[in-house]
């Protein structure tokens, strides 16, 4: 399939991608984009036979996604029989600060950790959530979140001809939960005065990206897009918006989402 690929925008073979990457979810959940209320119940689950893909990028573009972030990320994120690679990974390591009932980390000093890649990921499934058409359970997933000028900005940066957007802050938080949840929820945002908010989650560890000319100024000191160290926060993620109501839709629909996985 020859076409423009959305990342180099060169005319190319496109491969097909994967809004997440399909190892590291058994569930996904849609919480239409839209943000409203009433979309939660529209909300679907499918099993990993369902992926969410589409024929979007050249098979450079999407090793460059791997290499530079998702190959190292896949590696740390929550598996099931209790395995989680960054927990492990962070036992015995002193924190930097406690911030209210979260532990924070520097990433940089932690030798196994890449933060770098876990920018590069982050930004990869946004800007793929924007920049991208896919199709869930056969219903178009709304795009263009970030808006044309930031998905250009991201795009660039995924490419490695930018630095990371400035007006963009990218904050993280790894679950200190010994059973997080462990399904993957779609990138969705909401608007605050002067930022959008925009986060996902994939099993252990939730991304939230703050963009916008009225991004809280301290956010970049606990952030891994900005600070030196490469803070990240370690938390219940139980008290995460974003989870606490794709748990409450579990919880509603478990009749429908038993449907569903046994028909997918
Ligand atoms: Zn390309």
């Amino acid at each position: 399939m020859l076409d423009q690929c959305g990342m180099c925008k060169n005319q190319k073979a496109l491969v097909e991608s994967h809004l997440i990457p399909k190892s590291i979810y058994k569930i996904i959940v849609e919480k239409s984009i839209s943000r409203s209320p009433v979309s939660i119940k529209g909300g679907k689950f499918v099993k990993t036979s369902n992926q969410v893909k589409a024929y979007f990028l050249c098979s450079c573009c999407e090793a460059k996604l791997s290499k530079y972030g998702e190959d190292h990320v896949l590696r740390y994120t929550y598996r099931d029989a209790g395995k989680f690679k960054f927990q492990e990974t962070l036992e015995g390591i002193k924190p930097e600060f406690e911030m209210d009932s979260a532990l924070v980390f520097s990433g940089s000093k932690i030798p196994k950790i890449k933060i770098s890649h876990f920018v590069h990921f982050a930004a990869g499934v946004f800007w793929k959530a924007s920049a991208g058409k896919w199709k869930f359970l056969g219903k178009q997933l709304a795009n263009n979140q970030l808006g044309k000028k930031y998905e250009n900005q991201f795009r660039e940066f995924l490419l490695g001809s930018s630095q990371f957007p400035e007006k963009a802050v990218l904050t993280m938080s790894v679950s200190n939960e010994k059973e997080p949840f462990s399904i993957a929820i779609f990138p969705n945002y909401c608007k605050h005065d002067g930022y959008f908010q925009h986060r996902f989650y994939i099993p252990g560890i939730e991304f939230i990206l703050w963009v916008g000319n009225i991004v809280p100024k301290d956010l970049k000191n606990i952030s891994i897009s900005h600070s030196a160290g490469g803070a990240f926060f370690y938390e219940c993620l139980d008290n995460s918006p974003l989870v606490k109501e794709a748990k409450g839709f579990l919880k509603k629909n478990v009749r429908k989402l038993r449907k569903v996985t046994k028909s997918a």
